[in-house]
């Protein structure tokens, strides 16, 4: 039975059918075709190694090319695809989840010599520190990054340790990192006795820590601290501080970081960031009953506001089990949102915001990337292979392994 997490409303009025907004797929437009990342020119793309020709997207045969090179490679290759990925790359994808499943299902083929990651470059790390060796991890476009994992930087993240210790408080802090962070920030975690955790097990992985220290160390995604800690554990706003990088010492006094109990890194997701409390107003307006559902990644304020808040994941069971005819506004990336549209077409499902709002470092990882990739394995070269370093994979590996013995 499908329960929900944060907080459920009730008591709300029958819905009209003139307040329903069913999903239209966008006009085949070239303001369409820009908005998906697919009218750039292949020349012109930053921080690209795509050695060898990037087919053209207008290509006719992307997808025959894509169907023929995975043939061919046969059970030597596994394709993993992110939630958040376009529908043209999702088709090929040998399993579909969220960051961590697939990091999980990756590791569970280690027959697969070859795993392409249709998603972002620190899902790309994550499996290649829970692969074998032997096993090589594809990112079909290294300028898939994730702007949230990039807000925090080992030599930020190190100041901040080094400032704790100086005060004295630095025994009494657990650090805590959200999956969604470079191999090097889940490696100081594991080095300084942390854990990993996701948008599934956060408040866990909390309780866990406050059994350890007094106070926790949450980066990268401030939101996603803060509202487990509020929403979830009953700590209050002011328990929380928020440790900005850019300023001499975090832009906090010593007698805050000392008060403190969550100390938040000043990081977020620039998708889930985007919705307001505006958006979730106005969709109350329009269709007055409708169920508000969000990720805890967007900004406490629209958490608070919004009738249930869950995982990636949670949203997809959430949907799956919610009777027809039900109306939802999701705040999550459009990618997912607009499939979920589409496969229930007996519920309305609407994005929670009027304006467009893919990931765009997600969005990089298109059809003609992926037929680059998989043609370049064909022909025996090895493109664009994620690898970390052994001390650093030690430790990030105890971090995770932290979080799947959390009890
Ligand atoms: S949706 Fe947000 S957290 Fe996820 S990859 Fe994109 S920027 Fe990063």
């Amino acid at each position: 039975m499908w329960q929900p997490t944060l907080r459920e409303a009730d008591g709300r009025p029958a819905l009209c059918d003139d307040d329903f907004v069913t999903w239209t797929e966008p006009a085949n437009t070239a303001t369409a075709l820009l908005l998906l990342g697919r009218g750039s020119d292949p020349a012109s793309e930053r921080g690209v190694d795509c050695p060898g020709d990037l087919p053209a997207p207008s290509d006719p045969d992307l997808v025959a090319r894509a169907t023929a090179a995975k043939a061919a490679l046969g059970d030597r290759v596994f394709v993993l695809g992110h939630h958040y990925q376009r529908d043209e790359v999702i088709q090929f994808a040998d399993v579909t989840g969220d960051s961590f499943k697939l990091a999980q299902q990756a590791a569970a083929r280690p027959d697969a010599e070859f795993i392409v990651f249709c998603g972002v470059h620190f899902m790309a790390e994550s499996a290649d520190i829970l692969t074998t060796p032997a096993q090589r991890v594809i990112l079909p476009d290294l300028a898939a990054g994730c702007s949230m994992a990039d807000m925090a930087v080992l030599g930020q993240v190190q100041t901040a340790w080094e400032h704790f210790e100086d005060l004295g408080i630095a025994g009494d802090i657990v650090p805590v990192t959200y999956m969604n962070s470079s191999a090097d920030i889940k490696g100081f975690v594991g080095r300084n006795k942390g854990v990993v955790c996701t948008s599934s097990n956060a408040k866990r992985a909390l309780t866990w820590s406050f059994e350890q220290g007094s106070k926790v160390f949450f980066l990268p995604d401030q939101h996603l601290g803060r509202n487990t800690a509020v929403l979830e554990m009953g700590f209050d706003l002011d328990d929380c501080v928020l440790y900005d990088p850019h300023k001499a010492n975090g832009g906090l006094t010593d007698d805050q970081l000392r008060n403190a109990r969550m100390i938040l890194w000043r990081g977020h997701c620039s998708v889930h960031g985007r919705f307001t409390l505006d958006s979730v107003r106005e969709v109350r307006e329009r269709v007055p009953e409708v169920n508000v559902l969000v990720h805890p990644e967007c900004r406490h304020d629209v958490v608070q506001a919004a009738d249930y808040v869950g995982s990636t994941e949670y949203i997809i069971r959430a949907l799956d089990a919610a009777p027809a005819g039900s109306a939802w506004a999701v705040g999550t990336e459009l990618n997912l949102v607009r499939r979920l549209a589409l496969a229930h077409p007996d519920k309305q499902i609407m994005f929670l915001d009027r304006t467009v709002c893919y990931c765009s470092t997600m969005n990089r990882i298109d059809l003609p990337h992926l037929v680059w990739a998989l043609e370049e394995l064909v022909a025996g070269r090895v493109p664009n292979q994620i690898t970390v370093d052994e001390d650093t994979a030690h430790h990030a590996r105890v971090a995770l392994d932290q979080m799947l013995a959390l009890p």
